[in-house]
């Protein structure tokens, strides 16, 4: 049954059809043949010679839009219209890729006044819309279109403009098959009308205008009525913005006049072209071009590994405002590096001999520091991984910022060029503190360029753990949103530095992370008492260099930087030793040899939610807690379900609105670390980057370190907050719940016991700032204010009872 998974006698005649539309266009490829033709000959099916999936009439559409544009809401909205106010049938089909936000998102629209039965997507249509200009060099938008089609482009180019940003094979296909072409400056529109960046309205709008499927009158004023449903509850300002977007954008949409040259022209941009790398070049990029189910199933392979790396080879360019650096007013101090959700702005080091070659832009200053002395300081940002989030500049400490937000175009033609150059230069070997801010940012991220939202307030986190300790980590993260952006599919943000070294990463299930990091290190504690069984064995045979090569790394075995620095004299010895030995002690020796992998200490990390943490996967974390085994857990807190759209976890504070707690959260947020404390050999701290990052940064370090399970609870602003200053102030959102008693910082740390110390460390102070004003600055309790205003009174007071309530417990406990 091919990919279809099906017998063939349980093909319905429309998915013959399907399949035999997708045959004839990809005849050759005999992965699609195999398994059909032994049962079921399409000769002897009433097979017409031009098969059109969907009945005599109907109108098919597709709309390619990025994540977050308003796109899919848009169209689901159309086809509400359609559906309501026409005697036409109406079918949506949403196609998204897994990017948290500004991804693609693919809407296949079918109308008709013949019930539609079609269920898979549309291959050929009468309409295609390009919601962002960028896709025109990436993906082969008009493949289906039907000759005479209509192409609909967002786009801020003129005909003189489009000469050169339209690929050469657009402008052949469009004129060649006479398709009828339009163009509308949604963005323009947009921000004229107070739109911000949401052109959902104004492409809208135009589908109407142009496809006929409607009358345009009939069709904007049934969209306006349903702005009015929509947004009637957010008030009339936002009402009236969209109306005005209606009214303009249907003068705005102009026929494009295709010129004759178009038909035979060579000239215009580049079709995007994968890097060398054979992995991206064969797996990654023909799925990133949406050409993925062409791919056989020997493209993959069968274990389910995926190489690393390879979100560094997107280059998304999603950004619309990205920072800028004024070296001169820079005072060197990473901040900007360790804030950056995105691992796309970060210092360089570089000696005078390695700039040799540097583009001239590429403007250095010389480093501050003892462990830095004599060389060059850069802050290089890559401009088409940033998403433009902007807490990198909000967060810049300098007297005048030395960061400025300013738009893509104007920044990417010298910046990029300096990035692709920054990422060449070999990295000085320096002996930076790990423990401070600014060392631990001289230190490579091994997770880069991940998927999540603009701002998130969790990727952080991830990204200075796998500075701190990526090149010997262990990863089980549990399913949400760090399993989304840590694993989406086709690209890895985890990445390796020039040693080959870095991150190994899982995912199981949402119910038994804790469980699965437990058991990868059962795996590695077990198999390394083996290699150290062996190790001893070789000590007892083995003389010179070989022997003290041996017993240095058994007496390091348990020290992380210890053992690598063993683990390289180890090797350098080995291979000699082996092709020298003989009999039992070679096969010793080759033992050793063979478990090269687990020389260094490795570092285990349990990721994920609070919806894992606190609900789902509650029982197995406090199991592996209880069971005192070397593990480091990260709970990255939202105090929501972010990944599902934002449902009440145990974590959700009284008062919030969530999912399933439309009318405010009525019980009080769990004290997860509270609870693990009891244990008292388990290492809890809670933290918040925005806040305090030094504490942040030892939490991580003595956590790491203890011999013994650790948690970590980290506190993560997410779009599901709806902070209203935005998720560009996401750090300083966290500074904000600090100061507000909203979140507290603390370490407990079981090693400070034998030193006769209280282990529980109080880092936060008493609010300074009141905990019901900061509260009401956030979308998800705000909503609770203007719709349940009694409810919200009272909750809200309680809830600040109840924040003031545990900080005078963590107050008594650090006395
Ligand atoms: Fe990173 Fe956001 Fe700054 Fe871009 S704008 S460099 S994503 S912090
Ligand atoms: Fe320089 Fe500002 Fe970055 Fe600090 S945060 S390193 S001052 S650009
Ligand atoms: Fe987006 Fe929130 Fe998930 Fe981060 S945690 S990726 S901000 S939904
Ligand atoms: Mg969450």
């Amino acid at each position: 049954g091919g990919r279809y998974g099906l017998s063939s006698k349980e093909f319905t005649p429309s998915m013959v059809n399907a399949i035999y539309v997708e045959l004839k266009k990809d005849a050759p490829k005999n992965h699609f043949t195999v398994g059909i033709t032994d049962d079921v000959t399409f000769t002897s099916l009433d097979i017409p010679e031009k098969i059109d999936a969907a009945p005599e009439g109907t109108f098919r559409c597709k709309f390619y839009g990025l994540g977050s544009d308003g796109t899919v809401g848009a169209n689901k909205n159309s086809i509400k219209i359609i559906g309501d106010y026409t005697d036409m049938f109406a079918q949506g089909y949403f196609f998204y890729d897994s990017k948290k936000s500004g991804g693609i998102t693919v809407s296949h629209l079918r109308f008709g006044k013949t019930k539609i039965q079609s269920p898979y997507l549309i291959t050929d249509s009468e309409f295609v819309a390009c919601h962002n200009p960028s896709y025109v060099t990436r993906y082969d938008m008009l493949k289906g279109l039907k000759d005479g089609g209509v192409f609909l482009m967002n786009s801020a180019w003129s005909i003189e403009d489009m000469e050169k940003e339209l690929p050469a094979t657009m402008k052949n296909e469009i004129a060649k098959r006479g398709i009828k072409f339009y163009n509308v400056d949604a963005v323009h529109i947009a921000e004229k009308t107070g739109m911000g960046g949401r052109i959902n309205t104004v492409m809208q709008t135009a589908f109407f205008k142009i496809s006929g499927i409607m009358e345009e009158k009939e069709a904007l004023e049934y969209m306006k009525k349903a702005v009015k449903k929509t947004y009637g509850k957010k008030g009339d300002k936002i009402v009236e913005m969209n109306y005005a977007a209606i009214d303009a954008a249907s003068d705005a949409v102009v026929k494009v006049d295709v010129p004759a040259s178009w038909a035979t022209t060579t000239e215009g941009a580049a079709l995007a072209t994968p890097p060398s790398d054979p992995f991206f070049k064969d797996v990654v990029f023909p799925i990133i071009s949406l050409n993925g189910d062409d791919l056989p199933v020997s493209a993959f392979d069968p274990r389910g590994y995926f190489p690393v790396g390879t979100s560094q080879y997107e280059k998304r360019g999603i950004a619309v405002n990205v920072p800028k650096w004024n070296i001169d007013n820079c005072i060197m101090c990473n901040q900007c590096s360790l804030v950056c959700p995105h691992a796309c702005i970060r210092p360089f080091l570089a000696t005078d001999e390695s700039l040799k070659s540097a583009p001239d832009t590429f403007k250095v200053k010389e480093a501050r520091g003892k462990e830095v002395e004599g060389l060059k300081y850069r802050i290089q940002l890559s401009p088409l991984d940033c998403t433009g989030c902007g807490n990198c500049a909000d967060v810049c400490p300098a007297k005048e910022k030395a960061l400025v937000m300013t738009p893509l175009e104007e920044v990417l033609p010298t910046e990029k060029p300096n990035w692709d150059f920054a990422v060449t230069i070999p990295r000085p070997e320096i002996d930076a503190n790990k423990n401070s801010v600014i060392g631990s940012q001289y230190q490579q991220p091994l997770f880069e360029f991940s998927g999540a939202c603009a701002g998130c307030g969790e990727t952080p986190y991830v990204k200075l753990v796998t500075q701190l300790f990526g090149d010997r980590m262990l990863i089980a993260n549990a399913t949400g949103c760090s399993s989304i952006y840590g694993g989406s599919a086709p690209t890895c943000p985890y990445t390796k530095n020039a040693k080959g070294h870095g991150p190994a990463w899982a995912n199981s299930l949402f119910e038994d992370n804790a469980e699965f990091g437990y058991g990868m290190n059962l795996a590695v504690v077990q198999r390394r008492a083996q290699l150290k069984d062996s190790v001893a064995e070789a000590i007892g045979f083995a003389s010179g260099a070989l022997k003290d090569a041996l017993t240095n790394w058994m007496d390091s075995a348990e020290d992380a930087d210890a053992s690598k620095v063993t683990s390289d004299a180890l090797r350098k010895v080995l291979p000699g030793a082996v092709s020298a030995a003989s009999g039992k002690e070679k096969e010793t020796l080759q033992a050793i040899a063979a478990a090269d992998d687990l020389l260094v200490k490795k570092s285990i990390w349990i990721f994920g939610g609070d919806g894992w943490a606190y609900d789902i996967g509650y029982g197995g974390l406090d199991h592996v807690l209880a069971m005192n085994e070397n593990v480091n857990i990260l709970v990255l807190d939202t105090e929501v379900y972010s990944n599902t759209g934002g449902q009440a976890s145990k974590s959700t504070p009284t008062g919030s609105v969530a999912k399933f707690a439309a009318a405010g959260k009525r019980t009080k947020k769990k004290d997860l670390g509270a609870i693990a404390m009891t244990y008292g050999y388990v290492y809890v701290a809670s933290v918040a980057m925005g806040a305090n990052q030094a504490q942040l940064i030892k939490a991580m370090n003595e956590a790491e370190k203890y011999d013994g399970p650790s948690l970590i609870i980290a506190y993560s602003p997410c779009i599901a907050h709806n902070i209203g200053s935005g998720m560009g102030t996401s750090q300083r959102e966290e500074k904000k719940a600090v100061a507000a008693g909203y979140w507290p910082l603390y370490r407990y740390n079981p090693d400070l016991k034998d030193e006769g110390k209280n282990p529980f460390v109080l880092d936060s102070k008493e609010p300074t700032e009141d905990y019901q004003e900061f509260i009401q600055t956030e979308g998800r309790y705000k909503t609770l204010a203007k719709q349940f205003p009694d409810a919200a009174e009272e909750l809200f007071k309680r809830a600040a009872e109840e924040a003031k309530e545990r900080f005078n417990y963590y107050k008594k406990m650090a006395e």
